[in-house]
């Protein structure tokens, strides 16, 4: 059962600025499913026409298997959307706000306080109850917001780039909260991001956009695999360097696909052992100075940039 099913939806802003074009994807209810792509791919244009903020010229979309653009009153209520920019009111207490937000929602005033407490527990917020949430760092005011929003008891739960500018220690929060979202509450997750770490590590399904359609959509395994399990990773003192021998290295391996990241050269191959040794073998002969020789799995990044560069090329998925 699906909780969301986009076909062929394109949307063109006034600017004539074509955000989407023909995007289709379906998430599984349950699930955590990442929208993947660069600064303007198209994301959130997606996500404001999920949410019902925005119509789309074409297409055809579904959520909880009705129909958006005839039922989008009866969809609101069952969904909810966290932006990048907080919803929460900063002046008041998360108690406050949840107690709030429940009566929006209509929600009787002892079920509301059930709820709230059993929010607050298993998200492990206790200590910020009180105080007002202006008082905590941005990416706990991030996590007070998901947990205000989860009041409603969303079915599915929209969120635009959750993680964006936090450090390392504030995004695992962030992790373990949708998680526990996606195991404990059974709610459905939609979420953006531009991190491929963030993508890999919580999803079930990754889609990848790029100018507004979709390059591919899988699991993060299954987009790993997509281009061959192993890479070569050839390190160079200077990326000067790394782009200079990765000619050489093209002409040596014509079938090889290569691209510079900061100073390495990645290589793909059929055969990485064989390869392994032959390219150890042709740089060692050539006197080129390189710094060592990894054999590397590839990272979303991998594929993300396979995948782009084969769609620009024309070439078939
Ligand atoms: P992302 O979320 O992936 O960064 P967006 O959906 O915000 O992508 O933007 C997709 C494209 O649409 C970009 O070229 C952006 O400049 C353009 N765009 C976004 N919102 C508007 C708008 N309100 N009016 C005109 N163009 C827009």
């Amino acid at each position: 059962m699906y909780a969301i099913q986009a076909q062929d939806v394109s949307k063109t802003y006034k600017n004539g600025v074509r955000a989407l074009d023909h995007v289709s994807l379906n998430v599984r209810k349950g699930e955590i499913f990442s929208l993947l792509g660069q600064n303007g791919a198209g994301k959130s244009t997606l996500i404001r026409i999920l949410t019902t903020y925005l119509k789309p010229d074409l297409g055809l979309v579904q959520i909880l298997g009705k129909n958006l653009s005839m039922k989008a009153a009866r969809i609101r209520p069952k969904i909810a959307c966290v932006g990048q920019q907080t919803s929460i009111d900063t002046y008041l207490s998360l108690e406050e706000n949840m107690m709030f937000q429940s009566r929006l929602y209509r929600i009787p005033k002892t079920q509301a306080k059930l709820r709230m407490e059993k929010l607050i527990q298993d998200f492990g917020l206790q200590s910020y109850r009180k105080y007002p949430v202006s008082s905590y760092s941005g990416g706990i005011k991030r996590r007070l917001d998901i947990a205000l929003n989860m009041m409603s008891a969303p079915e599915i739960l929209f969120l635009d780039e959750p993680t964006v500018g936090m450090d390392i220690q504030s995004r695992m929060a962030m992790w373990d909260m949708l998680k526990k979202i996606r195991n404990d509450f059974g709610t459905t997750i939609f979420l953006t991001t531009h991190y491929l770490e963030e993508a890999d590590i919580l999803s079930n399904t990754v889609c990848i956009m790029k100018d507004g359609k979709e390059v591919t959509q899988g699991t993060p395994e299954e987009l790993r695999s997509f281009i061959r399990q192993d890479a070569l990773r050839i390190l160079f003192p200077t990326k000067a360097e790394a782009e200079k021998q990765m000619v050489f290295l093209q002409s040596v391996f014509p079938a090889s696909q290569m691209t510079v990241r900061n100073t390495d050269i990645m290589m793909n191959t059929e055969d990485v052992r064989s390869d392994l040794e032959r390219t150890a073998g042709f740089l060692l002969e050539a006197h080129i100075p390189f710094y060592g020789i990894q054999i590397v799995q590839p990272t979303l990044e991998d594929v993300f940039l396979r995948l782009t560069k084969k769609k620009e090329m024309g070439e078939e998925k």
